[in-house]
C-alpha cells in the first residue's frame, strides 16, 4: 500500500494543462493537410485516382476531410508537393461542406450556435452510441477519460442513460441494424438536444460509403459537429467540444 501511494507521489500530476497550454503531437501524426493549389495537374489527378477514399477531387483541387481517413497515401504519391499533412490536431466543423477544403477550416468556436453554448457551455452530458464501429473510435474516445486528458474537469461527461443527457456522439456508419436503436436513443435525450459526428464512418460512411448496408447519418438525425478522423485523434475531440461550447 505504502509502495502504491510512494510511486502515485513520485507521479505526480499528469493532466495536461491544454488549452491553457498548447500540446504538441508526435510528427508522425497526420492531422489537417496543407493543399499545394498551384501543383502539377498530373500529381493531382495520380493524388485523386489512388485515394481509397474518393476524398479528393482533381477539378476543385480540394480534400474531403470526411471521407479522407488520414491513410498518408496521397503525400507519399506527391511526396509532399500536392499534400502535406501537419500535425495540427484542430480538424472540426460545423458544416459538412466545411470540411471539403484546401486545408482553410472556418473557426468552429464563431460558427457554433450561441444556445448550445449558453445551454451547455458549463455542463454537457453525452450519450455514445457506437452505429456500427469498429471501436477504433469508441476507443479514442474513451481515453477523455483518462487522467491525461480529463475531460470532466471541463463540465463534459459521458452518461449511461439517453435520459440524462443533452446529446448523442455518434461513431461508426450507421449500420441498418443499429439505425432504429440510434433513433430510439436519439428519441429518449431530452430537447433540446444535438448531435455529433464523430470519425469519417459517422461522417460519410468511411470505408463503407455506398454500402447498402449501411444508412448515412445526415438523412436521419441533424448533425451539429462533425469530428474528422479515422479515428478522432483525443485532442481533436478535446479541441473541438471546448471550442464549441465554450470559446464566445
Ligand atoms: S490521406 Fe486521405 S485523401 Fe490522402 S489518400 Fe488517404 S484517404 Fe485519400
Amino acid at each position: 500500500m505504502f509502495k502504491l501511494i510512494r510511486t502515485r507521489i513520485h507521479q505526480g500530476y499528469k493532466t495536461c494543462n491544454y488549452p491553457g497550454k498548447e500540446v504538441t503531437l508526435h510528427p508522425a501524426f497526420k492531422g489537417l493537410p496543407r493543399l499545394n493549389l498551384n501543383c502539377d495537374q498530373n500529381i493531382v489527378e495520380k493524388c485523386a485516382a489512388s485515394c481509397p477514399q474518393d476524398a479528393i477531387d482533381p477539378g476543385t483541387r480540394l480534400i474531403d476531410l470526411g471521407r479522407c481517413v488520414f491513410c498518408g497515401l496521397c503525400e507519399r504519391i506527391s511526396k509532399g508537393e500536392f499534400i502535406r499533412f501537419t500535425n495540427n490536431f484542430e480538424l472540426a466543423a460545423t458544416q459538412r461542406d466545411h470540411l471539403i477544403t484546401d486545408g482553410n477550416l472556418p473557426d468552429i468556436a464563431a460558427n457554433a450556435k450561441k444556445r448550445f453554448k449558453d445551454l451547455f457551455g458549463r455542463s454537457l452530458q453525452l450519450r455514445q452510441v457506437s452505429a456500427g464501429g469498429c471501436n477504433a473510435c469508441e476507443a479514442d474516445t474513451n481515453v477523455l477519460n483518462t487522467p491525461f486528458y480529463d475531460l470532466s474537469r471541463f463540465g463534459i461527461q459521458f452518461v449511461a442513460s439517453p435520459r440524462h443527457a443533452d446529446g448523442l456522439h455518434v461513431t461508426g456508419p450507421v449500420t441498418r441494424n443499429m439505425a432504429r436503436a440510434l433513433l430510439m436513443t436519439y428519441e429518449a435525450v431530452p430537447s433540446p438536444k444535438l448531435v455529433i459526428a464523430a470519425g469519417s464512418c459517422a461522417i460519410s460512411g468511411g470505408p463503407f460509403r455506398g454500402s447498402p448496408e449501411i444508412i448515412p447519418l445526415e438523412t436521419l438525425l441533424p448533425v451539429d459537429l462533425y469530428i474528422p478522423g479515422c479515428p478522432p485523434h483525443p485532442m481533436t475531440t478535446l479541441n473541438a467540444l471546448i471550442r464549441y461550447f465554450k470559446e464566445r
